[in-house]
């Protein structure tokens, strides 16, 4: 029986893929900041609902701690992240860039990351097929920033593709650490979730495809590589 913990699953890519792998016969652990959307997901899901704010510390242990007395982890979908957009909906634009703007971002989608990756790691060396699957985006990808003729290159925000590229260096380094854990970076696409306002192109159903598959690779699987549906992608 393969374990699985999706953080930010209460919701959008997170919730599907929660759905999906419970349907692929995964033990999954949804995890929400939210007691109550958690409990009703979960419920809805037919997954077990754990309390994870990955910006907190006694939280990220705790929820440790809950799954390892439950009998361990075996596949971590580092799933919850945030794009930091306005109140109106609109992303912050380079000149008006602070630390301050840029800051929740790199508190949750790569502190956040690495936190909870640090609090499972023990766990998952102890799996006997343990795989990690961060959720980063096409916009972390520097190559696609920088040319002209790709879709991410109109992206005008610094702090979503900054801290979705730190995720991809987190990937790469711990996939070299830890040889025997497969640990990848996904790119879902531009899926319709309340992260960007509802105005991605991609259902969940869509989006989630990729995480779904990378979180059920086996031992002979790829490690420390940045994927889309159709494939490897680059740096
Ligand atoms: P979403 O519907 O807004 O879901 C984000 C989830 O992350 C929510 O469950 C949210 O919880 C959770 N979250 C945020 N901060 C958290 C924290 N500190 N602790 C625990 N959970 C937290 O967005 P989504 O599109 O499904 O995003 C999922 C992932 O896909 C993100 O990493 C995102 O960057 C990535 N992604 C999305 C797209 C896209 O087009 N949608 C494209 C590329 C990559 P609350 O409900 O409590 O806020």
């Amino acid at each position: 029986m393969t374990t699985t913990l999706i953080t930010g699953a209460n919701k959008g890519l997170g919730r599907e893929t929660a759905r999906r792998l419970v349907e692929a016969g995964h033990t999954v652990y949804l995890g929400s900041r939210d007691l109550e959307r958690g409990r009703r997901a979960a419920e809805e899901t037919g997954a077990r609902h754990v309390l994870i704010d990955i910006t907190d510390e006694a939280s990220v242990t705790a929820a440790a701690r809950r799954i390892e007395a439950d009998g361990g982890l075996d596949v971590l979908v580092n799933n919850a992240g945030i794009e930091g957009r306005t109140e109106g909906n609109g992303i912050v634009l380079p000149a008006d860039e602070t630390v301050d703007t840029l800051r929740p971002l790199f508190e949750t989608n790569v502190f956040g990351t690495l936190r909870v990756t640090h609090a499972f790691l023990p766990l998952l060396r102890r799996s006997a097929a343990p795989v990690v699957v961060n959720v980063a985006s096409g916009l972390a990808s520097l190559t696609a920033l920088a040319d002209p003729t790709s879709p991410g290159h109109g992206y005008p925000g610094i702090a979503y593709p900054a801290s979705k590229t730190a995720v991809n260096a987190l990937t790469v380094q711990y996939a070299k650490a830890f040889p025997d854990i497969r640990i990848n970076a996904v790119e879902p696409g531009f899926t319709k979730t309340d992260l960007n306002g509802n105005t991605g192109v991609q259902t969940v159903e869509e989006g989630a495809e990729i995480i779904v598959r990378m979180a059920q690779i086996g031992p002979d699987g790829p490690t420390g590589g940045f994927f889309d549906a159709s494939g490897p992608l680059p740096w």
